[in-house]
């Protein structure tokens, strides 16, 4: 399950308090130095720890009794609460265009599982809005990229556009204009990753983003990384206006660093994870879900 090491410490540390009658202020003293480490060992950023757990002993010391919860289940609300604080809050949803079609283009390191989320969305579009999406191959220097994108169009019986060119910008502008000719709702553009962010692979990206507008543009970032898909967001987001984060791989994430500091670091949301390698295996991100699986 993911997230398995942080609910376990995060449960045991707030165990301690539910059997009490009356909590003392070295009880919430000793429940935050729990949490705390419990927070870092999930590999969260330390700022962010700082924060929240300054806010769970201002809240847990400052909170009136409320009659109908024991004061160790206060405690759980209140950590439940900044929990979901931190991941966002609300759930947010992809941006829509005003004339179809909306278009979403993928952007992110090589690895993260960037051209299987580009499958995944197309699927869940598909289940959710019985979406007519086009795929675009933009990530022309991996050739395997091309053909596995191919495959899962075939799969899901959804065109894909590619094109024997060297200006992957000009490879998007056609894709966009067989788009509209077939009057397609979404486009879903599949862009190169490398294994860490360069001059050449940005510039790349900023020249599709000109001739495409999208309204989405949504990094992937590999769960399991921890708080370097939190930096890799911060780079990736100093030179394109993205609008959200898929944090894949979160099935095999026992830490959960990256989903609880990214919105926090870098004020993007999570809009979808990824649970598995299968292409029915993306879920929207509710933060007020995540917050209830990880306390348990
Ligand atoms: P890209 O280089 O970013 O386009 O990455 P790929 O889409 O080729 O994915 C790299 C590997 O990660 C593949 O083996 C995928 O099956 C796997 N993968 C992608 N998303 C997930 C996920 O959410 N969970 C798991 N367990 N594996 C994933």
């Amino acid at each position: 399950m993911a997230f398995e090491n942080l609910s376990e410490r995060l449960q045991k540390a707030l165990k301690n308090l539910t059997g009490k009658g009356k909590i003392s202020e070295a009880d919430i003293n000793q429940a935050s130095r729990e949490i705390r480490l419990a927070l870092l060992e999930a590999d969260v950023n330390f700022k962010v720890v700082k924060d929240f757990i300054k806010q769970i002993k201002k809240e847990a010391l400052g909170k009136e009794v409320q009659e109908s919860l024991n004061p160790g289940q206060q405690v759980i609300k209140i950590v439940d609460e900044q929990l979901t604080k931190m991941m966002g809050e609300e759930a947010v949803k992809l941006n829509k265009a005003p004339h179809i079609p909306t278009i979403i283009m993928m952007v992110g390191l090589q690895g993260t599982g960037k051209t299987t989320t580009v499958g995944k969305l197309a699927n869940y579009l598909i289940k959710n809005e019985k979406a007519r999406p086009l795929l675009i191959a933009g990530d022309i220097y991996r050739p395997a990229a091309i053909d596995q994108l191919r495959q899962i169009g075939q799969q899901l019986n959804v065109p894909v556009y590619s094109e024997d060119n060297k200006d992957v910008a000009q490879i998007v502008e056609h894709g966009l204009n067989q788009a509209k000719e077939d009057k397609n709702d979404y486009v879903i553009i599949d862009t190169a990753g490398r294994l860490e962010i360069d001059e050449a692979l940005m510039d790349e990206l900023k020249r599709i983003t000109e001739v495409a507008h999208p309204d989405n543009t949504l990094l992937v970032v590999d769960a399991m990384t921890g708080q370097a898909a939190t930096q890799v967001a911060e780079g990736f987001n100093k030179d394109l206006d993205l609008t959200g984060i898929v944090l894949t791989k979160l099935d095999g994430d026992t830490r959960g660093g990256a989903a609880l500091s990214v919105r926090a670091v870098t004020g993007l949301p999570i809009i979808f994870t990824g649970q598995g390698e299968k292409l029915d295996a993306l879920e929207s991100f509710h933060p007020d879900r995540m917050a209830s699986r990880i306390l348990g």
